[in-house]
This record gives C-alpha cells, sequence and structure tokens, in this order.
C-alpha cells in the first residue's frame, strides 16, 4: 500500500523549507521524529525563487542528506521536483514522494514533461495549487499525473499570491480546495499554513481552520533555528513550537454516534433548510418584480442601470445588514449577485 493511505488523519509533513546543511537536516528530522506527531519528512533541494541571486536550493548533495535523514529517522521523504533533471535526480536517489511546486502547477507544460518522466514509477505525488487562483489549472495537473497511470496523486493547498492579501502571504480562498474536494471526493488534501500565512503567529488559526473543513493533513516548515534559516525564516517554527502547535489542535469529527446530538442538530438543519428555501423564494420574488420594471422601463424608454439608484440600494442595505450582524464584505457580495441577476432578468425583456 501507498504511504499516504497508511497514515491516519491527520497526515503531518514537516521539515525545513530548505535543506541547507547536512547537520540541519539530521538535527531537525531527529527532533521532529522526538514528537512523535510527524509521518513526512519534507525538505526543498531545489528552491523555485521569485528573484535569482537569492538562496536556490543546495541542488542534488541535498537528496542524500534527505535520504540519509530519512533513514535515521524511519520517516518518509518528500522533495519538491520543478523540471525533468530534478525528476531523475530525486529516482535516482531513490524517493517515492515527491510534491509539485505552485510556480509549476501554472504550466501545463512543465506538468506534462514530469507526469511523463514519472511514467510507471509508482511515485506518489502532492500537487500544490497553482499561484493563479484558478480551479481548473490545479485539477489539469492532477489528471496529468493520474493520466500518467499514477495511482496517488494528492493535493496541496498553500493558498494564492495573484491576490493581494493584507493578512496573508498568499490569501487561502478556502473555496477552491473545497471545490477541489468535490471534484475527486478520494483526494488527501494537505494544508500549508506555512505558505498560506508566511508568518508564525497565525500558523495555529489556519491550521485548526484547516482541520475544521476536514483536510486530511499538514504541511508545516520546521527548522532547527528558524530566525537564521536561509529561506522563509519568518514562517518556519522549531520542532518543539510545532509539537505544541500539533498538540493543541481540537480533531473535531464529521459525524457523530450520540443519539441526542444528532436529533438536535437535525431540527436545527432543518430549519436551516426551511429558511434557504423562503430566500429562494424571495430572490424570485424580486426578480419579478425585477421583469415588470424591466417591461415598464422598455415602454418609457428608460435604461435598465441607474447608477444612483443602485448606490442608494448598496447604502441602505448595507446599513441595515451591518446592523443585523453581517459583514461588509459579504453584504456587497450577495447585493452584487442579486443585482446582476436582477439586470439579466430586465434585459431579457428589454431585448426580447
Ligand atoms: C515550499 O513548499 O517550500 C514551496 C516553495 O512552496 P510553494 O510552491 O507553495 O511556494
Ligand atoms: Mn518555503
Amino acid at each position: 500500500m501507498s504511504t499516504i493511505q497508511t497514515i491516519k488523519r491527520p497526515i503531518i509533513i514537516s521539515g525545513p523549507c530548505s535543506a541547507e546543511t547536512e547537520e540541519q537536516m539530521m538535527q531537525t528530522a531527529q527532533d521532529l521524529k522526538m514528537t512523535g506527531k510527524v509521518n513526512i519528512l519534507r525538505a526543498g533541494i531545489w528552491k523555485p525563487r521569485t528573484r535569482p541571486n537569492s538562496f536556490e536550493g543546495v541542488g542534488e548533495v541535498g537528496l542524500e542528506w534527505l535520504i540519509n535523514a530519512g533513514i535515521e529517522t524511519g520517516l518518509p521523504v518528500i522533495t519538491e521536483v520543478a523540471n525533468t533533471k530534478h525528476v531523475e535526480a530525486a529516482l535516482k536517489a531513490g524517493l517515492k514522494m515527491l510534491w509539485i511546486g505552485a510556480r509549476t502547477t501554472v504550466n501545463p507544460f512543465a506538468v506534462q514533461e514530469i507526469a511523463d518522466a514519472l511514467k510507471g514509477t509508482g511515485v506518489e505525488i502532492l500537487v500544490k495549487n497553482p499561484i493563479n487562483p484558478d480551479l481548473n489549472l490545479w485539477i489539469g495537473a492532477i489528471e496529468r499525473f493520474k493520466n500518467a497511470g499514477l495511482a496517488e496523486v494528492h493535493a496541496i493547498h498553500r493558498g494564492f499570491s495573484a491576490v493581494k492579501s493584507k493578512t496573508y502571504r498568499n490569501e487561502p480562498m478556502w473555496e477552491i480546495p473545497l471545490a477541489l474536494k468535490q471534484e475527486f471526493p478520494k483526494i488527501n488534501l494537505i494544508c500549508d499554513p506555512s505558505h498560506i500565512t508566511g508568518k508564525r503567529d497565525l500558523l495555529q488559526a489556519v491550521s485548526q481552520k484547516a482541520m475544521d473543513l476536514i483536510y486530511d493533513g499538514l504541511m508545516i516548515e520546521s527548522h532547527i533555528d528558524p530566525d537564521n534559516a536561509w529561506s522563509d525564516a519568518q514562517q518556519q517554527i522549531t520542532p518543539k513550537v510545532l509539537d505544541n502547535l500539533l498538540g493543541s489542535l481540537i480533531l473535531r469529527s464529521e459525524n457523530t454516534d450520540d443519539k441526542e446530538v444528532y436529533k438536535n442538530l437535525t431540527e436545527l438543519r432543518s430549519s436551516i433548510d426551511n429558511i434557504d428555501s423562503e430566500i429562494n423564494e424571495l430572490i424570485a420574488k424580486r426578480m419579478a418584480v425585477a421583469t415588470e420594471i424591466g417591461n415598464y422601463k422598455k415602454e418609457h424608454n428608460i435604461t435598465i442601470l441607474q447608477p444612483n439608484r443602485w448606490e442608494e440600494i448598496q447604502k441602505k442595505q448595507l446599513s441595515l445588514g451591518l446592523e443585523l450582524g453581517l459583514s461588509t464584505k459579504f453584504i456587497h457580495k450577495y447585493l452584487e449577485a442579486i443585482h446582476q441577476e436582477s439586470i439579466r432578468h430586465q434585459t431579457a425583456v428589454m431585448n426580447k
């Protein structure tokens, strides 16, 4: 059986952003092993950096350090490959698990070349999301590996850098990985809070959120001396801090055997279902009025859009929504959706 399928949830992958020296690799691995909570050892050997002339990884020699650290601790090991040369070297060194980085997933040509180079190897692949929030690009990369005959292809959510974010290094946009899981229900979905947050103090909250969204595991960067790490220093934590973080996570289960809890939950859910039906009916009613307005505007040669009126609606509903405890972002989002749909209804009658 594959490695990943034998691990009980949560699958914990940890290790340094980059292998730096033989000692750093070995010490990190041993400290991680001591926690008793880490299942797979990671290290970047070739680092895809945004700008040249920064540390770009130690290269092939690091593969040997990683393999040795794996043998010493008994942990399976994983590294990133970004081209066929990396694949060749990694296979030669004996790696059985590889991940595809966000900057590679964006490029179908690169993904296809790597997939071709892995045909028949039985290597386990974890595909990070592309840097831009394009679900199909992520799905496409996973399909390319599956089509190459690889049975174990899984996904890592590391956030999206194409979107400016105040809080995160890479905006999580949770709806995208959740849609991926819907497309591939059997896939193991791993969250990478290190690259999502870019900073230590947010790791715990993002990890807990991933657990509450039924992610299968976490990939968290760990370094024996994080402040002096050669890459991603601000987001790495010591194995000890990782141990505490993992110990603090609450693992809630998806379902319950408790009949009383189940009954109460079912009642609450049926209220939600009723409210959803009411919302649907109300929206349909609103659209019927929009159509009537469309007809009336057509008769009197008035445009569909009146910016002032739209602004007035937004202002009024924003203030009401805020009073009712809704968030600004949500109010804007749903009003926008309703407005678009109204325009669609009015356009339909206008051009009949
Ligand atoms: C990494 O995991 O070290 C890495 C480079 O990740 P990403 O591809 O998510 O940037
Ligand atoms: Mn990193």
